[in-house]
């Protein structure tokens, strides 16, 4: 037996929002970006602001998101969407504004901060959310999932299904403005999820179908897309490789991969998307040890474990991080061994472990 439950309603493809009828959530909106302004570079905000004037719907932005967003800033913008009386959400970025948005949402739906939201997340309720992704990466258009960073500098993820997005936007041409470094960092999370959500222990046969096709996408299109950024049928291939990644770790989650990155992106700036980079072979060569079959299913589009890992090294070869003892074992004292994360990969995982991969890094 297995469920597969995504409400998102997805628009995928060149000009995805022309059919849209934001009047459907409301008057105000507050539209959530990152501070960089890549939203507006990329023509996301000149798109969105000319469908909201259509209807007469006004908007309020919002436009203070960093990378890895922190508490703080969710709980501002939760107190700018009450004062403003704003209806709904738009979130226009990567991972980062996407996640913020439906943190935001929640935090001014629920009238508290965002920290006690994960004590109470099955209870939360939100306004609608909108995402218009502009990175390939994350998927977080089509995910119940908001990464944050908490006051005390940690990354944690709030996952509930009352997070889910209400409407999805994924339109490749916002994503050619990406320099190399963010296709890349963001290519290769799309990558980390598709091959995690095979190896997870809550695999499905549909989440299987997803993550083989997005494996394929990637494999035809990252490359290239590095060498030719202008390409906008490979743009096209990695935006939907992303989202299909999206939908696939909506079921099965994510694994130790994913919690092992946390660490060296909140204590050393590794991106996310590399961060996850640095053990993924180790990880994958360990579940082989206890699940042949699905680190096969995984790899098998790269020719086997040793081609995924030449795929990634031709595109990031890893830094060697030298971490001391010390850090090792503060990183993998962070590691809570009895998550979903940790749970869900095949193999055992204990402190020592944990530990090892990170001197070994
Ligand atoms: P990001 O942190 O949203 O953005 C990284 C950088 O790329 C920013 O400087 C951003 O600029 C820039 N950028 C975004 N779109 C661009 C474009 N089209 N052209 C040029 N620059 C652009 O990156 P991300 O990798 O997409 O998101 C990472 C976050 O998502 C992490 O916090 C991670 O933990 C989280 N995540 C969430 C999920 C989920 O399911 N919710 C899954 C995986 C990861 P601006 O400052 O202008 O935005």
């Amino acid at each position: 037996m297995f469920a597969f439950f995504n409400p998102v309603d997805l628009r995928f493809g060149e000009n995805a929002i022309s059919g849209v009828d934001f009047s459907l959530f409301g008057k105000k909106a507050f539209i959530v970006t990152g501070k960089g302004g890549s939203a507006k570079k990329n023509n996301a905000i000149n798109d969105l602001v000319g469908s909201l004037n259509s209807k007469g719907i006004s908007y309020e932005f919002f436009s203070e998101i960093e990378e890895n967003p922190p508490f703080d800033l969710i709980d501002k913008g939760a107190g700018i969407f009450k004062s403003k009386e704003c209806d709904f959400v738009i979130g226009v970025g990567g991972g980062s504004p996407m996640d913020a948005a439906k943190a935001i949402s929640a935090a001014a739906r629920m009238n508290k901060k965002v920290a006690d939201l994960y004590e109470i997340k099955d209870q939360i309720s939100t306004y609608p959310v909108v995402e218009i992704t502009t990175t390939s990466g994350t998927g977080s258009e089509v995910t119940q999932y908001a990464v944050l960073t908490s006051y005390d500098g940690r990354k944690l993820g709030l996952r509930t299904k009352k997070l889910f997005p209400t409407l999805a936007i994924v339109d490749p041409k916002y994503t050619l403005t990406m320099p190399a470094d963010v296709t890349i960092t963001t290519g290769l999370d799309a990558l980390s999820q598709l091959v995690e959500s095979i190896l997870s222990k809550i695999n499905t046969p549909i989440t299987d179908a997803m993550a083989v096709k997005g494996l394929e996408l990637i494999k035809q299109s990252l490359h290239s897309v590095v060498r030719e950024p202008s390409n906008i049928t490979h743009r096209s291939n990695v935006a939907l490789a992303a989202t299909l990644s999206g939908i696939t770790i909506s079921q099965t989650g994510t694994t130790i991969v994913h919690a092992l990155g946390y660490p060296l992106t909140s204590h050393i700036g590794i991106r996310h998307g590399l961060a996850n980079m640095m053990t993924i072979c180790q990880i994958v060569k360990n579940a082989a040890k206890f699940e042949p079959q699905r680190v096969k299913m995984a790899t098998e589009v790269f020719g086997g474990t040793q081609g995924l890992c030449d795929f990634i090294d031709a595109i990031y070869p890893r830094p060697k991080l030298k971490l001391s003892d010390k850090d090792a074992e503060e990183f993998a004292r962070e590691i809570d061994l009895k998550s979903g994360q940790v749970l869900n990969t095949p193999g055992i995982y204990d402190f020592e472990f944990v530990k090892e991969i990170y001197k070994s890094l």
